[in-house]
């Protein structure tokens, strides 16, 4: 049996290597990124187990995330591949220096064609926690499907389920994922959200009215990930709020990601929900200080080093 299932899409990526726009010649890196691949190279990172099921083309570049998925340790043994459309792609140019630009290529593509035939009913019920994002039902009809088939099948046999908002505007409205957001909500055991996106499903307020909210709804326990200023949780009706840690912003996509994986390695390791804030924010730096979506995750042995007070270990 498995840690965390997780399914959704990833894609690869080309993102610009200096700043200003595309043009023939410039310097690129070639990666991928998905938020539920990112939690899961987290997870295994830290030594747990992880499986991620979705789909990629029959393409170099679904070759290219599958091989450094298994290179991470995570499970790619249900990843389906799909022969009739390629694996997507994100473009992402440094426009200035404070400005990203990403352009997607997904629609119809792999990642998106996930479905319900793709989910093995029986890893899910086996596992220890099912994780799912806001992303993968805004894909497609049946990528929607898919996490309901998942996410019924955890609640079936009381595998918690974990569910990350993730909003994505380009994907779909406000009004849409709201009411989408609601019915995972109330089927999950472990939300998160950002305090934004905790309002398209209840009423604005302070953070602490709003997380109280989003646990009236059915979950457990409710963290709010409030970037700079760190984490905030209701557990089992408790309040628990954790600092952010002071590092230099490099690249600020994937931090959400990287706590997500932090807590929820905390909360496998039996860890009290300060612990759990605390390992999430540990992550959430070592994610927003490094270059890239997911590759400046911590493995275990490196969690402590944000303690340290010297700049150089050695
Ligand atoms: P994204 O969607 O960009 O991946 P998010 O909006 O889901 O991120 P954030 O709240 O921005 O999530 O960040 C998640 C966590 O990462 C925060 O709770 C915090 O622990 C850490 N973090 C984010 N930004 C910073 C920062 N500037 N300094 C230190 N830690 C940060």
């Amino acid at each position: 049996p498995v840690d965390v299932v997780t399914l959704g899409e990833t894609m690869a990526l080309v993102a610009a290597t200096t700043t200003g726009s595309f043009a023939v010649g410039a310097p690129a890196r070639i990666s991928f990124g998905g938020a539920e691949t990112n939690v899961a190279i987290g997870l295994s990172r830290l030594g747990h187990s992880a499986t991620w099921i979705g789909r990629l083309g029959a393409d170099p570049l679904g070759h290219l995330v599958k091989d450094a998925l298994r290179g991470e340790g995570v499970d790619v043994s249900h990843v389906r591949t799909d022969t009739e459309v390629p694996t997507g792609l994100m473009l992402r140019e440094h426009r200035t220096a404070d400005r990203v630009r990403v352009s997607y290529y997904r629609r119809g593509l792999a990642g998106s064609r996930l479905a319900p035939a793709d989910v093995d009913t029986d890893l899910v019920a086996a596992a220890r926690v099912l994780h799912v994002s806001g992303i993968t039902p805004a894909l497609s009809e049946s990528a929607r499907a898919a996490v309901h088939t998942a996410v019924d099948a955890a609640r079936a046999v009381g595998v918690p389920v974990s569910f990350d908002f993730n909003y994505r505007a380009a994907l779909w409205s406000v009004t849409e994922a709201g009411a989408a957001f609601r019915e995972l909500v109330a089927a999950a055991d472990l939300v998160f959200a950002g305090d934004e996106e905790a309002a398209m499903v209840v009423p604005a307020g302070s953070v602490e009215e709003v997380a109280k909210e989003l646990a009236a709804l059915g979950p457990a326990q409710v963290v709010l990930k409030r970037g700079a200023a760190g984490a905030y949780a209701v557990v089992d009706g408790e309040s628990f709020t954790e600092p952010a840690l002071a590092v230099s912003l490099i690249d600020p996509v994937g931090a959400g990601d990287a706590f997500v994986a932090g807590y929820l390695s905390a909360t496998l390791d039996g860890l009290d929900p300060a612990q759990r804030l605390r390992r999430g924010n540990v992550c959430g730096a070592f994610a927003v200080s490094v270059a890239g979506d997911w590759e400046g995750l911590p493995r275990r042995s490196e969690l402590a080093t944000m303690d340290a007070t010297e700049n150089v270990a050695r």
